[in-house]
C-alpha cells in the first residue's frame, strides 16, 4: 500500500511518498516559492536529488508537478499506485482528537477554524483541494496538529480571563506540533517497551514546543492559542506579559497586528541574537565573542528549563527526557546546556555520548532512572500511518 502525506505551506508544498508494508520512504519532495516567481522543486529518491525551476503558480500546479514527476521519473508506474493521501490540517479546534477522513463536513469544519488559525489552515486548504482536483477518487484524510492535545483536562487548556472568550469565542490553549509530539512518544514507548510511561518531548525546531505526556496521553503542552505561546523561538517570542502588545502600539503608533507581526516574524533567537534565527549561525558568532549570540542561546536554553522543570512537577516525576527536531536532533551543545540545568532534577546526560546528529540514541548516563533519548520525529510518517489505519 503507498500512501502520500502532504503538508502545505502557504507557499510551499511538502510530500512523502511511503510504502506502508515496510513504512519505506519511496520519495519525498519539497516545492517552493509556489504564487511566487522563481518557483522550483527539489525530489529526493532512490537516493537521487534532483531541483528543477518550474512556474507553479499555485498549489493546484504544484500538486499537478508533483504527480506528473512521479510518473515521469519512474517513482511509481501509474496514479493508480497511491492508495490515500494524508494532509497535515494545523487546527482541528476542540472537535477533533484524532485524524479524519476528509468528507465535505470535514472540510466545512476546517474552513471555519480559519479564523483560529489564519496562517495555517489556508495553506492546507488549498493543499487538500489540489489534491482533491487532480486525484478525485482517492481517499484522503486529515491529521491535525491539534489533535494530540485533547487530552488536556480543562484546568490546563483553560485561561484565566473572561469565561464567555472561551464559551463565545473558543478562547483556550489548543496546543500545536501533535503529529511531531504523537510520534516522538510512541517511539519511545516502544523503545522502552513500556507504556506507563512519564515523557517530556522537546520539539526544538524553527518553531519550538514542549509537552508532558504520561501513559501515551498528553496531559500539557507549552503552545497555547496559537503557536506563539510557550519556549522561545526562531523568530516568536514565545510567553511574554501581554501588557507589553499595547505598551508598543503606544510607544512606537503600531497597530496591534504589527505588534504580532513583530512577536511572531521578529522576535526570538532572532531578536536576541541580532544574528540570525538560525541555531547554527548563531552558535557561530557565540564562539566568535558575540555576546548577543550568547545571550539569546542562554535564554533559550532558559525557557526550555522553565518548562520541562514544571512538567516534571506535573508529572510527578519523569521517565524520559526526548530531544526532536531540528535543534534537538542536531544540536548537542544545546542538548547539553539543557541537561546541565536540569541535574538537580536527577537527569543526567553522558556527556560522551552526546556527539552526534539526527539519530536516535540515548545519552543518559548507564543506569539512570530517567532516560535522555534522541528521538528524530517523523511527522510524515505519522500522517502516512493514521491514513492507512483509517483507509484500511
Ligand atoms: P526544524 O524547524 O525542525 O527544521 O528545525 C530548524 C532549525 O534546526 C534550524 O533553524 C536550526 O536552528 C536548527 N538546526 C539544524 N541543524 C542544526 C545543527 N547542525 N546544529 C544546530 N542547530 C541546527
Amino acid at each position: 500500500m503507498k500512501i502520500m502525506s502532504v503538508n502545505a505551506g502557504s507557499s510551499s508544498l511538502k510530500f512523502s511518498l511511503f510504502e506502508m508494508s515496510t513504512e519505506t520512504l519511496i520519495a519525498s519532495g519539497y516545492f517552493e516559492r509556489v504564487g511566487m516567481e522563481g518557483s522550483f522543486y527539489t525530489i529526493k529518491y532512490n537516493g537521487e536529488k534532483i531541483k528543477e525551476e518550474v512556474e507553479t503558480e499555485n498549489h493546484t500546479k504544484a500538486v499537478e508537478v508533483m504527480l506528473d514527476r512521479l510518473v515521469s521519473l519512474n517513482i511509481i508506474e501509474s496514479l493508480d499506485e497511491i492508495d490515500g493521501v494524508g494532509h497535515r490540517v494545523v487546527h482541528g479546534a476542540d472537535k477533533y482528537s484524532k485524524s479524519v477522513i476528509i468528507t465535505d463536513k470535514v472540510m466545512e469544519d476546517i474552513r471555519s477554524y480559519v479564523e483560529l488559525a489564519p496562517l495555517h489552515n489556508p495553506a492546507n486548504i488549498l493543499g487538500i483541494e489540489a489534491v482533491k482536483n487532480a486525484l478525485p477518487n482517492i481517499p484522503m484524510v486529515a491529521v491535525f496538529d491539534t489533535a494530540f492535545h485533547q487530552t488536556l483536562s480543562k484546568k490546563e487548556y483553560i485561561y484565566p480571563v473572561p469565561y464567555e472568550w472561551y464559551t463565545k469565542h473558543g478562547v483556550r490553549k489548543y496546543g500545536f506540533h501533535g503529529a511531531s509530539h504523537c510520534y516522538v512518544s510512541k517511539k519511545i514507548t516502544e523503545v522502552l517497551g513500556r507504556n506507563d510511561l512519564r515523557v517530556i518531548v522537546c520539539h526544538l525546531g524553527s518553531g519550538a514546543s514542549i509537552s508532558a505526556i504520561k501513559e501515551g496521553k498528553c496531559i500539557d503542552t507549552s503552545m497555547g492559542f496559537t503557536p506563539l505561546a510557550g519556549i522561545m523561538m526562531g523568530t516568536r517570542s514565545g510567553d511574554i506579559d501581554p501588557s507589553i502588545i499595547t505598551y508598543i502600539m503606544e510607544k512606537e503608533g503600531m497597530s496591534a497586528i504589527e505588534v504580532m507581526n513583530d512577536l511572531n516574524k521578529k522576535s526570538g533567537l532572532l531578536a536576541l541574537s541580532g544574528v540570525s534565527n538560525d541555531c547554527r549561525d548563531i552558535e557561530e558568532a557565540e564562539r566568535s565573542g558575540n555576546e548577543r549570540a550568547k545571550l539569546a542561546l542562554d535564554k533559550f536554553v532558559d525557557t526550555v528549563v522553565n518548562y520541562v522543570s514544571q512538567y516534571y512537577v506535573k508529572l510527578g516525576g519523569l521517565d524520559c527526557l526526548c530531544f526532536t527536531a531540528g535543534i534537538g536532533e542536531n544540536g548537542p551543545d544545546i542538548r547539553e546546556k539543557i541537561c546541565h540545568k536540569l541535574e538537580c532534577l536527577g537527569i543526567h546526560m553522558d556527556v560522551s555520548k552526546n556527539n552526534f546528529r539526527g539519530e536516535l540514541r540515548e545519552i543518559s548516563k548507564d543506569g539512570e532512572d530517567i532516560k535522555i533519548y534522541v528521538v528524530p520525529t517523523n511527522e510524515e510518517l505519522m500522517i502516512a500511518q493514521d491514513t492507512k489505519e483509517l483507509i484500511g
